[in-house]
């Protein structure tokens, strides 16, 4: 077991990665290395089951925090054999949740043909940083489903009803078995021939061809609050799929991402950037103007402030998701600027400064030279004379 490697190397993400980060990168590799888009590739299925096994422990905050602790010897000798000690008893929910989206067949937790709730939707919005941490309303376009206005839903032609499902018996459910990558596995599938509703439609509803459904783009505003991290999610509730039989809408989770900052980096509900000052404000102190988010404040530094100083402005920082009146601060890095261009004016006055503080280099290097034309008259008066 010693060369198994790390989990979050597994899944080319930080040590720090959130849940959503997690999951984006499993997504992205088992979507490549899926025995389904690799059939008989050995090493994707080797690399599929690696991605799996790391993303079951990663994406469970137990298991996760045990990882964190013990690494892989949190797992050994707990689980069934031929998995490398890892117990996979849980995955049909990681597969589920997973590739509910894009392996089709929607997720179904549960097995019956009553009210299920609807699949969630998930989209992606960019914004920018001042708009993450502000807060900002953006309107998105999803393709949203609805109940067939002319069958109300049931997918049955005007006159008639649906029937119980021949299949399934009115179940919604039918169990088979399957030799899967960990085994087999007594599988319990939705009905495929009614969807797990328990009933068929013999005549289909003309207008949604039985499905029950029509579907249209619908203009949808997201309200992104004030706060809001790159990664992080916000939920719409009952804005996702239909459910069935009476459930509810699934949600729509629209993922967001922050477009970096020139000047700010973010961590939490801090902030962090650098000022430049020059010399002389450095060494008198006085207001100097800085760039925060709120726009430019004057800030009181004291004299002789040194290089690579950092100031606090309390309260600066990013607003608080959890805590709207709560806000980060803001750190800033005074970084003192020696001119690269001088006027000659300005030399005399450095000159002058540098003089007035007692120490010079120009002194030396006068005092040097002057020493040396000393020597050199020295070795001419003595060539002369010999
Ligand atoms: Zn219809
Ligand atoms: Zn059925």
């Amino acid at each position: 077991m010693a060369d198994k490697r790390d989990y979050y190397e597994v899944l080319g993400v930080d040590k720090n990665a959130d849940d959503a980060a997690i999951k984006k990168a499993y997504r992205q590799l088992a979507k490549k290395y899926h025995p389904d888009t690799n059939p008989g590739n050995a090493e994707a299925e080797a690399k599929f089951k690696e991605a799996s096994e790391a993303y079951a422990v990663l994406s469970d905050a137990d298991k996760r925090r045990q990882y964190d602790q013990f690494g892989h010897a949190a797992f050994q000798g707990g689980g069934g054999p031929g998995a490398g000690g890892f117990d996979f008893s849980d995955m049909g929910d990681i597969f589920g949740d997973i590739f509910g989206d894009f392996f089709g067949g929607g997720r179904r937790s549960s097995m019956n043909n009553g009210p299920r709730r609807g699949a969630d939707i998930r989209v992606g919005i960019r914004i920018t940083f001042e708009e993450a941490c502000f807060g900002t309303k953006k309107e998105i376009e999803v393709t949203l489903k609805d109940d067939c206005k002319t069958c109300k839903g049931t997918g049955a032609k005007e006159g008639t009803s649906p029937v119980t499902c021949t299949k399934c018996g009115g179940k919604g459910q039918v169990v088979y078995t399957q030799q899967s990558l960990f085994g087999m596995v007594r599988n319990v599938q939705t009905c495929p021939e009614c969807n797990g509703k328990g009933k068929m439609i013999k005549d289909k509803c003309p207008d949604c061809r039985g499905t029950g459904y029509t579907a249209s783009r619908k203009k949808i505003e997201v309200t992104v609050p004030a706060g809001i991290d790159d990664g992080q999610c916000i939920r719409i509730s009952g804005k996702g799929e239909p459910g069935t039989n009476g459930g509810p809408r699934g949600n729509l989770l629209v993922e967001v991402t922050v477009m970096r900052h020139p000047i700010f980096q973010r961590d939490g509900y801090n902030l962090y950037s650098t000022a430049p000052i020059s010399f002389a404000q450095a060494a008198l102190g006085g207001d100097i103007r800085i760039t925060t988010i709120d726009g430019d404040v004057l800030f009181n530094i004291k004299a002789g402030t040194q290089t690579d100083t950092r100031i606090r402005l309390r309260g600066k920082g990013v607003p608080s998701l959890e805590n709207r009146s709560a806000r980060g601060d803001h750190y800033v890095t005074l970084v003192v600027q020696v001119p690269e261009k001088l006027t000659s004016e300005q030399i005399d006055a450095l000159k002058a400064f540098d003089k007035a503080m007692g120490g010079t280099t120009e002194e030396t290097k006068d005092k040097e030279e002057a020493d040396k034309k000393e020597e050199k008259g020295k070795k001419k008066k003595k060539g002369f004379f010999s």
